[in-house]
């Protein structure tokens, strides 16, 4: 049992039986480095740097504009989106891969807002339910939405997920949800929460931000309304990679959004001066794509399509569990509080730990190769890539923790970056 662990060579005997740890040859990661930070920015896949070569060499600089129809750029967002797909549950022509998550998030929260304005109560249904501490973003994106909108939409904000049960009812249009909470790591049962949701009338929106890559999603069986996230994450896409926005086909057919930019017109190269949004999932486009960075999107999906996620939920699971107890055992006494679930069926990918002196001693970790981040308040996260972190990871990782904060060697006074 993982919680019975207590040496380096139990470590490393966990990864010598790990039939994943071949997969790491596939990313490239400084030498020294410890990297449990996928969670925000996914390693780089070593085929990203011959990709971006070859559409900057051939395909830009050699082919020009040829290239959107003999490269199949005009392509991407929906071929790289059937790529995506079977990692979330869905099919086909479902998904494409475009814009940032809040602006997908943006498109599609406005189009579930109209979709309810076609039923028969939409006059008393004006609540958008979320967490408080959702993805500030998520936020953000719903206040800006409900503000230009004008129409009398509220946003209610819980403050735990036992009171989705009261707040989702008869007045809720949209529950807008993110599947794993991006500071805690807890995990929301998909199926359950939808259901119930949609028991009361409302539509719902997942954000797959913190989940995508990182676990099994299924989001034809939970019977999912919309869903969007993050390619830069857990799947490897590169630093700003274009997300991803996923509409279930029943609402296909209805749905609209505001940023009815050419890229979702039926006939865009008609030049026509009418927008009429084309069949199908496209019409979650907007504009023209960032080609450079949306093509290295494929170099990570290509290597997930080397495993399945169940084998890499296995053993995300046995990290998580790994480092919770080495962190507890090997640490302990040293006022480092979990914040993460400690229950499988209600834990992502990363594992978090607040400490008074967070903020410094992740500064000094990272100073010594071991890579997480920080998050107010007081939060140490540890991201856990299956793909690409091993078992003596872990150890080296916890090992590297503990000598900080026993010797309080962390940086007191560290002057916090713009990016933490
Ligand atoms: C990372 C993350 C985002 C990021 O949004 P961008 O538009 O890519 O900046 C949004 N929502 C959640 C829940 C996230 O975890």
């Amino acid at each position: 049992m993982i919680n019975s662990i207590d040496s380096r060579a139990a470590c490393q005997a966990l990864d010598a039986d790990d039939p994943l740890a071949p997969l790491r040859a596939q990313f490239d990661l400084p030498p020294g480095v410890i990297y449990l930070d996928g969670n925000s920015l996914g390693a780089r896949p070593r085929a990203a740097l011959q990709r971006a070569q070859q559409v900057i060499q051939q395909e830009w600089g050699v082919d020009l504009i040829r290239s959107w129809n003999k490269a199949g750029w005009f392509d991407l967002p929906a071929r790289l989106g059937n790529q995506l797909a079977p990692l979330i549950g869905a099919k086909d022509n479902e998904v494409v891969i475009t814009d940032s998550t809040s602006i997908n998030l943006f498109k599609l929260l406005a189009g579930a807002l109209q979709l309810q304005t076609a039923k028969a109560d939409a006059a008393t249904r004006k609540v958008i339910v979320t967490e408080r501490d959702n993805f500030p973003t998520d936020i953000y994106m719903a206040q800006g939405l409900t503000e230009w909108l004008d129409r009398g939409y509220r946003i209610h904000l819980i403050d735990s997920p036992q009171e989705l049960a009261s707040a989702v009812n008869a007045e809720t249009a949209v529950l807008m949800l993110t599947h794993v909470n991006y500071r805690s790591g807890h995990l929301h049962d998909m199926q359950a929460v939808t259901a119930a949701a949609q028991e009361q009338g409302a539509l719902v929106l997942w954000d797959l931000a913190h989940s995508a890559g990182a676990l099994p999603i299924d989001l034809h069986a939970a019977n999912a309304d919309f869903a969007v996230g993050c390619t830069y994450k857990y799947l490897n896409g590169g630093p700003g990679a274009p997300a991803f926005a996923w509409i279930a086909p029943r609402h296909h057919a209805q749905f609209r959004q505001p940023l009815s930019g050419w890229w979702g017109h039926r006939a865009p190269f008609t030049m026509q001066p009418g927008f009429t949004p084309v069949d199908g999932i496209r019409r979650a486009l907007c504009g023209t794509q960032p080609i450079v960075s949306m093509a290295l999107v494929e170099c990570g999906l290509d290597i997930f399509a080397q495993t399945d996620m169940q084998a890499l939920r296995k053993k995300s699971l046995a990290l998580t569990d790994l480092f919770i107890s080495l962190v507890e055992s090997r640490c302990a006494g040293l006022d480092l509080t979990l914040v993460t679930p400690r229950a499988h069926a209600e834990r992502g990918s990363h594992v978090s730990f607040a400490h008074a002196h967070g903020y410094g001693i992740m500064r000094e970790l990272i100073a010594r190769g071991v890579i997480g981040d920080y998050r107010e308040p007081q939060v140490m996260r540890f991201g856990f890539t299956p793909l690409y972190t091993g078992f003596c990871d872990v150890w080296d990782a916890v090992e590297t923790l503990r000598q900080i904060v026993a010797g309080k060697e962390y940086q007191i006074n560290a002057q916090q970056e713009a990016v933490t």
